[in-house]
């Protein structure tokens, strides 16, 4: 996978991306990420990206024309998702990061002040993600988070290949605890069952809390999560009483 990052800050970037899993992918050869100075496609000798708002107001626009020529020269002939990214936009969760894993490439522009020219979005991207409901001062930092939820999901990018795949929201559930040694720390055990080298008892128990944790802290999710029917009676005996993914199309 090829991953190109426009931004007028790239120095914020080296620090995250060649550190730990992200670093180690691309040290793999799993992705090629390149970020790009936007200024680097300006044509006056300032090197502008950003001009006053038509119609006046405060805060500055970034200048269309940087933008379309880099994304056109980095594109080249290839077709690759343009994604803006806006507190306007989708918002990000794990099942988009799975969509964006499978692309070839993926090209993100960052957008600073009080965002881009309307053409830039109209006309040049094809996805405008949101990283949330809040307003962060640059795009650098949502590209950042992007980057690692896909990076992390490319095949070989983990050690531990089922890592990710039970991650929480990976399953539609919030994962359930872990441990590891000194069995017993500061008085406080580590459950038993983790300890009793019974593999189908350690599932079972790492399923229910997965369960519990969810019902406990988003239990929105779990109208939309694909469950097993042993899954929904443990629910209902931990006193769920909502929906389920498939109560309406069995109904
Ligand atoms: N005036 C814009 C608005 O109200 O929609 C917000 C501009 S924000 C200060 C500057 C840039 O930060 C945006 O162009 C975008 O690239 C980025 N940004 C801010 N919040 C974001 C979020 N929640 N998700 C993704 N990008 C965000």
């Amino acid at each position: 996978m090829r991953i190109d990052i426009l931004t007028i800050f790239p120095d914020m970037f080296p620090c995250v991306l060649d550190a730990s899993i992200i670093g180690r992918a691309q040290d793999k050869g799993l992705v090629d990420i390149r970020v790009w100075n936007l200024r680097d496609w300006t044509t006056d000798k300032h090197k502008t990206t950003d001009d006053t708002p038509y119609g006046g107001g405060g805060g500055m626009v970034m200048k269309p024309e940087p933008i379309f020529a880099a994304v056109e020269d980095i594109r080249g002939e290839e077709d690759a998702p343009v994604i803006l990214l806006t507190p306007q936009g989708r918002l990000f969760t794990q099942a988009m990061a799975e969509e964006l894993a499978q692309q070839e490439r993926l090209i993100f522009i960052c957008g600073r002040y009080e965002g881009v020219d309307e053409r830039v979005r109209e006309h040049l991207v094809t996805d405008e993600i949101s990283i949330g409901d809040y307003v962060l001062s640059g795009g650098e930092l949502a590209a950042m988070v992007i980057v690692d939820a896909v990076v992390r999901l490319l095949p070989g990018a983990l050690g531990y290949e089922r890592a990710a795949a039970e991650d929480s929201h990976a399953t539609g559930l919030l994962e359930g605890p872990h441990y590891t040694r000194p069995p017993i720390f500061r008085g406080w055990k580590v459950p038993e069952v983790l300890r009793s080298g019974h593999h189908a008892k350690v599932a079972a128990w790492r399923r229910k809390q997965a369960l519990k944790r969810t019902l406990e802290r988003r239990p929105d999710l779990l109208a939309r999560a694909p469950l097993s029917e042993q899954d929904k009676q443990w629910l209902r005996e931990m006193g769920y009483q909502g929906p389920f993914k498939n109560d309406s199309e069995t109904e």
